[in-house]
């Protein structure tokens, strides 16, 4: 790596001076790897993870300093990392790797870039993608609400659009500080991820978990964050979108009321909305979804995430982590 050229005792010619000072010039410019002669780490050097679809890992990047970003690639996917202050831990940042429902099951490479001023570290993971049992599901529904006619193909392309721009706009900030809790106490029908058959033709896997509560039972906010939108839209009913930084949102549909608007700012547990049957459904029900920095995840697997007692850091303090990979167990129900 580069050593401190302003603290060297000899005396510098001019020319010496000119090519310091491209040195430094071109260091600031290009990555110091470029200058380095160790061969870069092998692929996964770093450290194994796996999991299965729709799951969340939890990793973790050990360092005493506070470094100015460490980001980490996978799958195209960004994955912010973010330093926490947890007591008895060793320093470092964490980073929620969130698996695709429908990530082909694999092995793939998590790169993770350290920057400190104007060095940058690359560490490479591998990432053992295993296949979830999904269930399968029968669903009979009014045709109309299965096969659209040309209007409603219309209304629900625009509606996709509307909530791709609402959620390309996400908070830089981590929001959510404690644990994650179940929006409402109901029956989990373990149905993450399921092969959907509807009036006997196959239909998109479904991207959320359904919890079965009387209609108008309370919604509460899964945590922290920030109401990025709310909608009444074909498919997910009145429904709301919350933002909790750092590429993390919950979404919760088929409501028959919503009690917030957008730009909101709420609190874990804040009662957010009332269960319903609004939209594509056949009865009062939550369907409960998580994206991940793009990663459709099981909700469920928040549960676990290790941020029970997490605290938010000093400004310079050192942090840490948890060992726990949180894992998530759907248990196929037939209808
Ligand atoms: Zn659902």
């Amino acid at each position: 790596m580069m050593t401190n050229l302003t603290q060297r005792p000899v005396r510098v010619s001019r020319l010496d001076r000119t090519l310091i000072a491209a040195v430094v010039l071109l260091s600031s410019i290009f990555p110091v790897e470029l200058f380095s002669n160790t061969p870069p780490a092998p692929r996964g050097s770093d450290g194994q993870y796996s999991g299965k679809q729709g799951q969340v890992l939890v990793v973790k990047v050990k360092g005493e300093e506070q470094a100015t970003e460490v980001k980490g690639t996978f799958l195209s996917r960004t994955i912010p990392f973010f330093r926490e202050f947890r007591p008895e831990e060793p320093p470092g940042y964490i980073g929620l790797l969130g698996i695709d429902m429908q990530d082909d099951p694999g092995t793939y490479e998590l790169t993770v870039e350290v920057k400190q001023g104007e060095q940058t570290k690359h560490l490479s993971f591998n990432v053992l993608v295993a296949k979830e049992k999904f269930a399968v599901e029968h669903l009979t529904l009014p045709k109309e609400k299965v096969d659209l006619d040309e209007k409603a193909v219309a209304r629900w392309k625009a509606e996709q659009q509307v909530v791709q721009q609402a959620l390309a706009e996400n908070s830089r900030l981590k929001l959510w500080h404690s644990n994650f809790v179940e929006p409402v106490n109901g029956k989990r029908t373990g149905i993450f991820g399921s092969v959907r058959i509807m009036n006997g033709k196959p239909r998109n896997p479904h991207n959320g978990e359904d919890i079965g509560a009387p209609m108008g039972a309370d919604v509460a906010a899964s945590n922290d964050g920030i109401v990025r939108l709310t909608v009444d839209h074909v498919f997910s009913g009145k429904g709301v979108f919350v933002d909790h930084g750092l590429g993390f949102y919950t979404m919760y549909f088929h409501l028959s009321e919503v009690l917030v608007k957008d730009g909101d700012l709420i609190t874990a547990g804040q009662i957010i909305g009332k269960v319903g049957a609004t939209g594509r459904a056949t009865g009062p029900h939550l369907h409960w979804g998580v994206k991940l920095n793009g990663a459709r995840v099981n909700p469920y697997s928040l549960l676990d995430l290790p941020f029970k007692n997490g605290v938010t850091p000093p400004p310079t303090a050192t942090v840490s982590t948890s060992e726990t990979t949180p894992t998530s167990q759907t248990v196929p129900v037939k209808e």
